[in-house]
């Protein structure tokens, strides 16, 4: 008998009327367990019980709040192998970043555990004799949040965690492929004794769930990460509906790594393999594009060809391998669309790209390596969102950089350089929210802003304390004492 999860509703498990299964990308014929498909009346449901909480829970005491998140801290990290063996069978990624992630999830609770206690405000003298000025931050209200695929675990903590500690109540539609992780996110929430209303977990699909929660007057702010175009129609949304909606959108990528001629090559491979190929490539933060002076070029694709050739594709429970599968065959199309149009663009398939059979059944895709490409072809241009990389050859750093910062994104941006000088210039005049210096375009840290510029992110930034930026709101109170 197949499992069956349901949604959170009012501190209830409530059933819904149909069920979605969820199917491992490994084993297709692994049916993870069916998960309810919610309906807008779900949601009407959830956000009635979100704001019905929110007064008692905004005005909760800061060490109430901090000892629900380090409770379900304390509980993610005890069972952080159990929630990265569902997350990775759900997903696709390996196991090792499956564990990863769901520590990432535990340590982003014990974060925002402590920022509930450290919330503060300001004390300002006015302009006016007898006057005082006081700024402080308050919740929200009802926060609408809705989740991708690709960070199962990591991107609800890193949602939830500051809206609860801040005070706010919430519904949240994760994606539909992996219900499975942020359904164990809330039971475990729950369980660290969250007030009946105050988290509501609505899955299902975009065009209903997603749509319902989006277009809920009572919704007073979306906080989205997923595609580009689904974005600018939520930001649409957002500024259209009474009353408005605070908007914070997390979308893709097309994130340059620049390899230049007086890179530590070792370090370069490295850090193209890992950013381009790891977890299958579906990171908003991915390498997609290697941007390779031309006296470092033929040693660079040679060594980083060496490097896929020693990659394990395989089922991502399996131990000793590399990069598991693509999410689903939609996605996998998707991947094989962008190898064939490459191709067509006049790019040289270098190596990989082929379709894989393992084992059992799932989604198996070999990293793919272009090279001879420009950066006006639309495989440099598009997110493809899967383990497909294209090398640009430059002449210097010079044409390096303007390469880099020649695209529609802005997410994350990479340097490989032994050069201090061309490392500050390029920190200083990379086009993106993140800029990393010999390390990987992916991998970030959970205390400090993620987030990017141009068409990667709208509104303001996600973790760490700015946060807060998104999930409160400024009062400036005057008061004349007399
Ligand atoms: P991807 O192509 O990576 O799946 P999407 O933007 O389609 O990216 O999906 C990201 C999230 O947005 C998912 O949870 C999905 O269900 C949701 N979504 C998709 N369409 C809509 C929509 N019209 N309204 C609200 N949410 C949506």
């Amino acid at each position: 008998m197949t499992a069956q999860f349901s949604n959170f509703i009012a501190g209830e498990s409530v059933r819904a009327a149909r069920m979605l299964p969820n199917i491992n990308p490994s084993n297709t014929h692994d049916v993870i367990g069916e998960f309810a498909s919610g309906s807008a009346a779900d949601v009407n449901n959830a956000v009635a019980a979100a704001k019905a909480a929110f007064p008692a829970w905004s005005r909760s005491n800061p060490q109430e709040r901090h000892d629900i998140l380090k409770r379900a801290s304390d509980e993610v990290m005890a069972r952080k192998d159990e929630l990265g063996r569902i997350l990775s069978r759900e997903e696709g990624k390996t196991l090792a970043e499956g564990i990863g992630e769901a520590t990432r999830a535990g340590q982003i609770l014990a974060f925002f555990a402590g920022e509930a206690l450290r919330l503060n405000g300001e004390v300002v003298n006015s302009i006016r004799p007898g006057v005082g000025i006081e700024v402080t931050r308050e919740a929200l209200g009802v926060i609408g949040m809705i989740t991708p695929w690709n960070f199962p675990i990591a991107i609800p903590a890193w949602k939830l965690a500051p809206a609860l500690a801040y005070g706010n109540t919430v519904v949240i539609k994760p994606a539909e492929l992996v219900p499975h992780s942020a359904w164990a996110l809330c039971d475990i929430l729950h369980r660290a004794g969250l007030p009946r209303g105050v988290l509501n977990l609505v899955m299902g699909k975009g065009s209903v769930v997603g749509q319902a929660i989006i277009d809920h007057g009572d919704v007073l702010a979306i906080s989205f990460t997923g595609s580009v175009g689904t974005g600018r129609r939520i930001a649409a949304s957002c500024v259209a509906s009474t009353p408005m909606k605070k908007v914070q959108l997390e979308m893709g990528g097309k994130n340059p790594l620049v390899v230049l001629d007086d890179a530590d090559l070792r370090i370069a491979v490295e850090c193209a393999a890992n950013g381009a190929f790891f977890s299958t490539g579906q990171r908003c933060t991915a390498s997609s594009r290697l941007i390779v002076t031309e006296g470092i070029h033929d040693r660079f694709v040679a060594a980083l060809t060496e490097r896929m050739q020693a990659l394990v594709v395989d089922d991502a429970l399996k131990a000793g391998t590399h990069i598991g599968p693509v999410v689903d065959a939609k996605q996998l199309e998707v991947d094989e669309g962008y190898i064939a149009l490459g191709r067509s663009e006049g790019a040289k398939l270098h190596w990989g790209g082929e379709r894989l059979n393992r084992e059992n059944p799932g989604f198996y895709l070999q990293p793919a390596l272009f090279t001879e490409c420009t950066n006006q072809m639309r495989l440099s241009r598009e997110e493809v969102f899967g383990p497909v990389a294209s090398v640009i050859r430059v002449k210097d750093y010079e044409e390096a950089l303007a390469v880099a910062n020649d695209t529609d994104f802005g997410l994350s941006s990479g340097i490989c350089t032994t050069s201090l000088k061309h490392a500050t210039h390029y920190r200083r005049n990379s086009e993106a929210g993140m800029v990393m210096v010999n390390l990987p375009t992916a991998g970030v840290d959970y205390h400090v802003p993620f987030g990017g510029r141009k068409g990667s992110s709208y509104g303001p930034r996600e973790q760490g304390a700015y946060a807060r930026e998104f999930y409160t709101t400024v009062k400036t109170a005057y008061t004349f004492a007399g």
